[in-house]
């Protein structure tokens, strides 16, 4: 299996960056990312400097890929390591939980048998990507602390084994790239972190050509999500169902109405992160209503 190293990382997602290698479509590849926190806190608790937004291994060039495509990211796996990181602090503009929390702490956690520990509370694991995207459109750069129609730091806790994340192309060759992944993160994330890991990522990679969605689209066990990022909680909101909705209309013949009905019924608005510096929700189609596929 092709496999590389997180050695190489960028902070901000933009056309300028040069790619660091070419990503084969149709491959099982590995994928080894730094921590949020570029590995500056040791297991032992100590801190390094403070290194900037989150590093994503990468940019890949994806040959193919042109602006209108939609490049389909299959998550197979996450390789855990033995211990993950949390900072908390007493700042309420990091973060949502400043109001009691009274002094900075960090926490360095154990990783064994599926579980971490966290001060006798044994956590149920469930791996997941925070950032993962490709260059965004417009010749913007955005840094990777924040989401966008790119993808970028959604922190959605579904972008995990099993699903498939849909990202629309706006540059040739993508520039794909991916970290900050989490061995476990509740919707919200509301304390500002998950729980923080470096790790591994095998995925397998393929290319629709010709047609995209405005915003990144989660697809797992058959069900299908858009994820919309905005300044605020409502904003993200109406983006999302409304992006939900023209998803559904592309794909089946029925009316505006009976697909806003079938919202009502069968999909789900939630939040995926109300920390980073645009906050994300998705709605999602529920796996089974409907026979649809990207
Ligand atoms: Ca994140
Ligand atoms: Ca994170």
């Amino acid at each position: 299996m092709l496999e590389f190293s997180s050695e190489r990382y960028f902070r901000e997602f933009s056309e300028g960056l040069k790619p660091i290698a070419e990503l084969p479509l149709g491959e099982k590849v590995r994928i080894h990312t730094q921590d949020c926190y570029t590995g500056q806190i040791g297991r032992d608790g100590s801190e390094g400097p403070s290194m900037g937004p989150n590093p994503a291994t990468g940019p890949f060039y994806i040959p193919g890929a042109e602006k209108g495509d939609t490049l389909a990211v299959r998550i197979l796996h996450i390789g855990l390591p033995e211990y993950g990181c949390m900072r908390v602090y007493p700042d309420s503009s990091i973060g949502a939980m400043g109001e009691v929390i009274t002094r900075r702490e960090v926490q360095v956690l154990p990783i064994q048998d599926g579980y971490a520990l966290l001060d006798g509370v044994r956590v149920p694991l469930r791996p997941m990507i925070g950032v993962i995207g490709v260059a965004p459109a417009d010749g913007l750069t955005i840094d990777n602390d924040t989401p966008g129609k790119h993808g970028g730091n959604m922190d959605d806790n579904r972008i995990g084994e099993g699903a498939t994340v849909y990202l629309p192309v706006s540059v040739p060759g993508a520039l794909f790239g991916l970290g900050d992944l989490h061995a476990q993160m509740g919707d919200g994330e509301v304390a500002i972190c998950g729980l923080e890991i470096a790790g591994s990522v095998d995925l397998e990679l393929s290319l629709i050509k010709g047609r995209q969605e405005s915003w990144p689209v989660v697809e797992r066990d058959g069900g299908f999500s858009v994820n919309c990022s905005a300044g605020t909680l409502d904003e993200a909101a109406y983006l999302s169902r409304y992006a939900l909705h023209a998803f559904i209309r592309r794909r089946t013949s029925l009316s505006p109405e009976h697909i806003a009905m079938l919202q009502s019924l069968v999909c789900d608005l939630s939040v995926c992160q109300i920390v980073d510096p645009l906050v994300t929700v998705r709605m999602a189609l529920r796996p089974g209503v409907l026979d649809i596929a990207f």
